[in-house]
């Protein structure tokens, strides 16, 4: 049987539970000078470095963390993963004054990633979103929310799933495939007839994914076709987490609840009632603080919904267009500085709340005995030093079921 000592940590970090809700997102368990026994990749013990060595045989592998925090492997709900091409032109020409539209007209948007990703094959999508799952595992994300999105047709959304399972046996991070068909209408067949299609490709991707999601948005999805598919989607097991209130508040969270939605993500647009609304439910809000960083525009009110009492988590939304980043220790940075979440609030919204979000929060998202040994050894004595000390990867060991799967 493999074991793994993690001796003497300076602090170990975590939440507790399947889930923290408003204010309770702050109660972060802390543990100084504390080692873990880890065995068959479970978290079998938490405590002080004698007594763990007097009740438990020596451990095939011990790590000293001496000097290091410890906290639970990051988990990033909500990322576009897999695709090809890059968009950095895109990203001078908005520096520059151009408008969403002008970018559009040369070429640019979401659709020039949809036409360089169903150009790419299998192999070449998979060598890319490979090299982007090591730098994240580098940055401690063990597991991993991705979404489909660039294909619009059946052949490459049909594809974009295949690379995902296909990683997600070949890796160490645990993804968690969403089937974002309804990302935007592609320009090559009418609305109706992609409708159409989404609805057809249900039974096949209800084998592959655990999630429907939508862009519900003006000149996207609206209300009515999002219903209608996410209803059909719930027969076959698809559960919804949705992009809403991105730009406009429009009736995409009264929906999302009503669909009973596990996860409503972006809400940089909400109303009081909608604040309310999403206090009162068990859906997780998800909030993405680098897309309004890297674009320019308003962060979305967490502080109120936290203090409010929603259940808060937030992630990366990894993807060309409007955040190319997925070190979540960057995320959690802005959720503090720019969201003015506290840093307990900000790792529990990292971890365990994106845990339940997923509906993982019964293994995943917290050190707890019982629980998978997915942790972060940092290299600073406390998890909080992480955040502050921002835009450098504090990461030096990350493990995954008790397996050292990166090291720096
Ligand atoms: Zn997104």
């Amino acid at each position: 049987m493999a074991s793994l000592l993690i001796h003497n940590a300076a602090q170990i970090a975590t939440a507790t539970g399947r889930y923290a809700r408003g204010t309770d997102m702050h109660h972060v368990r802390l543990y100084a000078r504390t080692s873990i026994y880890i065995q068959d990749g479970i978290i079998r013990a938490i405590g002080s470095p004698l007594e763990l060595e007097q009740s438990f045989p020596p451990a095939s592998q011990v790590i000293d963390a001496t000097d290091c925090a410890v906290i639970p492997g990051l988990i990033d709900s909500h990322t576009h993963l897999v695709f090809a091409g890059s968009r950095e032109k895109e990203f001078a020409l908005r520096l520059s004054g151009a408008t969403y539209q002008e970018i559009a007209s040369q070429g640019g948007g979401i659709l020039s990633t949809v036409s360089a990703t169903r150009k790419a094959s299998k192999d070449e999508l998979k060598s890319i979103a490979a090299r982007y799952l090591s730098l994240a595992l580098a940055h401690g994300t063990t597991t991993m929310e991705v979404k489909t999105g660039y294909g619009l047709n059946e052949e490459t959304e049909l594809k974009l799933l295949d690379v995902i399972e296909e990683l997600n046996a070949e890796q160490p991070i645990t993804l968690v495939p969403t089937f974002l068909g309804a990302h935007a209408f592609p320009p090559d067949c009418t609305k109706s007839e992609y409708l159409d299609l989404l609805h057809r490709l249900l039974p096949r991707v209800a084998t592959k994914a655990k999630f429907i999601d939508a862009f519900v948005e003006e000149n996207y999805f609206n209300l009515e076709q999002t219903e209608v598919l996410c209803r059909k989607a719930k027969q076959f097991g698809l559960l919804p987490r949705l992009h809403v209130n991105q730009f406009s508040s429009s009736g995409g969270v009264a929906l999302g609840l009503r669909l009973g939605a596990v996860s409503l993500d972006h809400l940089e647009k909400l109303s009081n009632e909608e604040i309310h609304l999403l206090a009162q439910s068990e859906t997780v809000a998800t909030l993405l603080p680098c897309v309004s960083l890297f674009l320019g525009y308003g962060y979305p009110p967490a502080r109120t919904l936290i203090d409010s009492g929603a259940i808060v988590a937030i992630a990366s939304n990894f993807n060309p267009g409007s955040a190319m980043n997925l070190n979540m220790q960057l995320v959690m940075f802005v959720a503090c500085a720019q969201m003015s979440l506290s840093p307990n609030e900000a790792l529990t919204a990292a971890t365990l709340n994106a845990a339940y979000s997923l509906g993982l929060s019964d293994t995943l998202g917290s050190i707890e005995i019982g629980k998978h040994a997915d942790l972060v050894i940092l290299d600073t004595p406390t998890f909080e030093q992480a955040i502050y000390f921002f835009g450098i990867n504090h990461s030096k060991t990350v493990i995954k079921n008790g397996v050292v799967v990166w090291t720096c």
